[in-house]
């Protein structure tokens, strides 16, 4: 039997003790990569608003980062946000140095017209990170149940009904969030709540991670893995691209307070993922003792 992949080990930690183990997808996160290897234009959205004007720190960081590999393997990025989720990814790109270039759904009524308009650059992927997907009743609904709708634009229409030809990847860890109508039936058996919040839109890829940031950092590893080249950001630009989320009005999704932690977890902690994360594309990339 193949060993599983230490990737798949680390992004299936579950510090937030939500149960993910029930719907983790090993090997998700290698088959999003080898996907968008073979893209060539990537649409990116990202953004989750907590309470109104409350984006919250997980989200941009991963986007900002797994868009900065894709753009450093060749490919064409757009990113793709809500006026509320705006500040933080351009915060985040920001602070990683990357070309500061973010279009905003103004309004939900916009989100038709912007559809049309995406659909003409024909991409080859659409891949929202941390996104709120829509529930059965058509609510966003937070981790804990409250209904979000009114401080998120509808994003999640354009993976509904997707452009032509347009492969889709959703990462998330809470199951309301793009994508994890991939796994509904196992959010339906998890109680009440769970059911309440799960979301019904589907992806082509579905890549769950203990925090949404570290599943676009895995898709990030197997992307250096294919190229041969480290692409991951460094534990140090984690620390900047968080705390340039909070400096721009981010809060921290589970305590909603304006501090520099994610999903409850401090910069530390974060920064050791990455870290992890490195030293595992490190030694695939070098050839070194199989796991
Ligand atoms: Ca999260």
């Amino acid at each position: 039997m193949a060993s599983p992949d230490p990737i798949d080990g680390l992004l299936a930690l579950d510090p937030g003790a939500r149960g993910i183990g029930k719907f983790y997808r090993p090997g998700a996160a290698r088959a999003a990569a080898r996907s968008l290897a073979r893209g060539k234009r990537v649409v990116l959205t990202t953004g989750f608003a907590v309470g109104p004007g409350l984006a919250e720190t997980d989200g941009p960081p991963g986007t900002a980062v797994l868009g900065r590999a894709l753009r450093l393997v060749g490919k064409s990025v757009t990113y793709v946000v809500d006026d509320v989720a705006a500040p933080l990814m351009e915060a985040a790109l920001k602070a990683l140095g990357e070309p500061v270039e973010v279009l905003v759904l103004p309004d939900a009524g916009a989100v038709e017209g912007l559809r049309r308009r995406l659909a003409r650059d024909r991409p080859s992927h659409l891949v929202a990170v941390e996104r709120p997907g829509r529930a059965a009743d058509g609510e966003y609904r937070s981790a804990r149940g409250d209904s979000v709708t009114a401080w998120n634009g509808p994003l999640d229409a354009l993976f509904l009904s997707r452009p032509r030809g347009a492969r889709t990847v959703g990462i998330g860890d809470g199951g309301n969030e793009i994508g994890m109508g991939n796994v509904r039936r196992h959010l339906l058996r998890q109680g009440r709540l769970a059911k309440k919040i799960a979301s019904v839109v589907r992806v082509d890829h579905l890549v769950v991670a203990g925090v949404s940031n570290w599943g676009a950092y895995g898709v990030t590893a197997h992307l250096s893995v294919l190229a041969k080249r480290p692409l991951l950001h460094t534990a140090e630009e984690e620390r900047r691209i968080v705390t340039a989320c909070v400096d721009a009005g981010g809060v921290d999704g589970i305590t909603r307070r304006r501090e520099a932690t994610v999903d409850g977890l401090p910069l530390s902690a974060h920064a050791a993922m990455v870290e992890l994360l490195r030293a595992l594309v490190d030694r695939k990339i070098r050839g070194g003792p199989r796991s």
